[in-house]
């Protein structure tokens, strides 16, 4: 369905209200209870057109960041260093935590600087390659939390104390570190 400039995807489902969203590659999704009319949901989302407009430049932005962020290169020997002295550091702060044991795993990833997954005994903790790229402190910063998912599955108030009793300034590295997302995806577009 086109909304003044926008080509918005029409999709009904089981649910109570209407929904509108935009991914980062631009597209445009509206969900609507099953019984909504096409006339309903056009006037809905023409009554988001400020948000569309504001969100769909937004997502523009994004986009032109992600592709002229350039990263340096680095050599295999380099990364493999990194790597290695990363889960060196990484194993100091689970003792220090008194956390399980764990498995450390290494994956090129384009959404998370890090992964914990339960599944698994021990629990594989996945660290992102491009870690690599971050300055020291936000390496730190993705340790200790997925660590402390170890403890909390959640990111309720209690996981927070937790990963604020080993890092203080949590909230501002995690400000920090989302400054840095162009970097999980850039090269790719
Ligand atoms: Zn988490």
């Amino acid at each position: 369905m086109q909304i003044a400039e926008f080509d918005i995807e029409l999709k009904r489902k089981n649910i109570r209200n209407m929904r509108l969203t935009i991914k980062v590659d631009g597209t445009i999704h509206l969900s609507v209870p099953l019984l909504v009319s096409q006339a309903k949901a056009e006037q809905f989302a023409l009554s988001k057109l400020d948000w569309l407009r504001h969100a769909s430049a937004r997502m523009q932005a994004l986009r032109e960041q992600c592709r002229s962020t350039v990263l340096p290169g680095l050599s295999r020997a380099e990364a493999e260093a990194f790597m290695r002295t990363t889960e060196a550091r990484a194993e100091e702060w689970r003792r220090r935590m008194q956390a399980q044991q764990v498995t450390w795993r290494w994956r090129r990833m384009k959404r998370a600087w890090g992964v914990c997954s339960y599944a698994h005994t021990p629990p594989v903790i996945t660290l992102n390659k491009r870690l690599a790229f971050l300055p020291p402190e936000l390496t730190e910063l993705v340790i200790v939390h997925e660590l402390s998912h170890l403890f909390h599955r959640n990111h309720s108030p209690r996981f927070h104390e937790h990963v604020r009793r080993y890092l203080p300034d949590e909230r501002q590295r995690e400000q920090q570190l989302k400054t840095y997302t162009p970097v999980l995806r850039a090269g790719d577009t």
